[in-house]
């Protein structure tokens, strides 16, 4: 039923998230079975993303052509993912005082042997910016070496005049195959979904889930209120055009990021969304969108906020005003700083407790559940990419 042609794709990946639900609740831990089915799938989007981003980035940043559009361009993106992420931290912040997740929580035996993995220092994140060796950057999938060395690539290949010309066809050229193949691998989407989430049902039991049921909640509403205050608004005012033309237009990136748990796994799909249904230029969305993958994640900072509070309160050590203030700070930077795969922003909640003085194990009370809050927080964090690339098309002047 799923290969019909009659049915769009998207219904079809959702008919494939359904069926996965239910198949992880029948079969339980026998769903095993299906999850190279997965992981196929998992590694034939990881593969789309490094040529992907780096020959569509070559010609966005070629087309863009002179450099202080680009700085422009580069500065709205900035600011508009850093307001958004303090705007979700403030709502988790809002969340965790109000529905008070940790109240009454007995701690875990096993918290103290949590042993906290190291966030990386800023200084480190800053030198990690430049790509010494650009083949190296490609072939670690290092993000932002590859967005920088892309563009520099670009700008110095119109800079060449005539001489830069074939450069940037050969990677335009690659681009569209890579848009091509992006869409070959979508065909795959429904069964690659299915298993994902089959294989995460099965594993969290309601017994695992329940004693943290507030700490979900929080997150959860908290993404959802974000998503229907902040990108409703910003696509109404900026971009003109109704939240729900957005949200439609984002189902199957949004989906993506929810089963794979992964900003980087779902920029592909991002990109093509972006392109096919939301109708912004590739200029646009091959920097904002990479961009974003990396650095904007409004989700995960938004986690931190309820979970830095969730942890406080377990441990019964209130926060101060001043306290949570320094939150919102520390986990618009921690966000920055997370990659984009499963699991990084349990890493980068270390950071965040760290700078409010509370116990480093507190993050190992959320690590037992941390998968599903991922889910939650990484479609967040793909969506609030995609609203903040139609926000800069729309105020760069294009029609969406
Ligand atoms: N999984 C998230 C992402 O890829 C990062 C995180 O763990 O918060 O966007």
């Amino acid at each position: 039923m799923l290969a019909n042609k009659k049915i769009p794709l998207i219904w079809q990946i959702g008919i494939g998230f359904v069926l996965g639900i239910a198949a992880g609740v029948i079969f339980g831990d026998k769903v095993q079975y299906v999850d190279p089915i997965g992981q196929v799938f998992l590694a034939l989007l990881k593969m789309l993303i490094v040529p992907l981003v780096f020959s569509s980035l070559v010609v966005g940043a070629a087309s863009i052509g002179d450099p202080r559009d680009l700085g422009r361009i580069g500065i709205k993106t900035l600011v508009l993912y850093l307001a958004t992420t303090a705007v979700a931290i403030v709502i988790g912040l809002v969340l965790g005082n109000f529905l008070q997740p940790g109240v009454g929580l007995a701690l875990s035996e096993g918290a103290a042997a949590f042993k906290a993995p190291e966030a990386p220092s800023i200084k480190k994140v800053i030198l990690d910016l430049f790509p010494s060796n650009p083949i190296k950057a490609a072939a670690d999938g290092v993000m932002l070496q590859i967005i920088i060395f892309a563009l520099f690539l670009g700008v110095s290949a119109v800079l060449a005049g005539e001489k830069g010309k074939p450069l940037i066809s050969f990677f335009d050229s690659m681009a569209e195959a890579m848009y091509k193949l992006t869409g070959i691998v979508m065909k795959t989407a429904p069964y690659g979904v299915f298993a994902l989430i089959a294989v995460t049902v099965a594993q969290y039991g309601i017994s695992v889930l329940a004693p943290f049921a507030k700490v979900i909640l929080a997150v959860y509403a908290g993404c959802i209120i974000h998503a229907l205050v902040v990108y409703s608004g910003l696509i109404t005012v900026f971009v003109k055009k109704s939240p729900f033309w957005f949200f439609k237009g984002v189902q199957a990136p949004a989906l993506t990021a929810f089963v794979t748990r992964s900003s980087a796994a779902a920029l592909p799909v991002s990109m093509e969304a972006a392109q096919k249904n939301l109708g912004i230029s590739e200029k646009v969305s091959s920097f904002v969108l990479p961009l974003g993958a990396t650095i904007n994640m409004d989700g995960t900072a938004l986690y931190q906020g309820v979970c830095a509070l969730f942890v406080a309160q377990a441990y019964g050590l209130p926060l101060t005003m001043g306290a949570q203030l320094n939150i919102v700070l520390t986990a618009t930077l921690a966000s920055i700083g997370t990659a984009g795969v499963p699991g990084a922003g349990l890493i980068m909640l270390t950071l965040v407790l760290t700078a409010v003085g509370l116990p480093l194990e507190g993050a190992a009370l959320v690590a037992g559940i941390d998968a599903v809050l991922d889910m939650a927080r990484t479609c967040i964090n793909v969506v609030g990419d995609s609203c903040v690339a139609a926000v800069v098309a729309s105020t760069e002047g294009e029609k969406l």
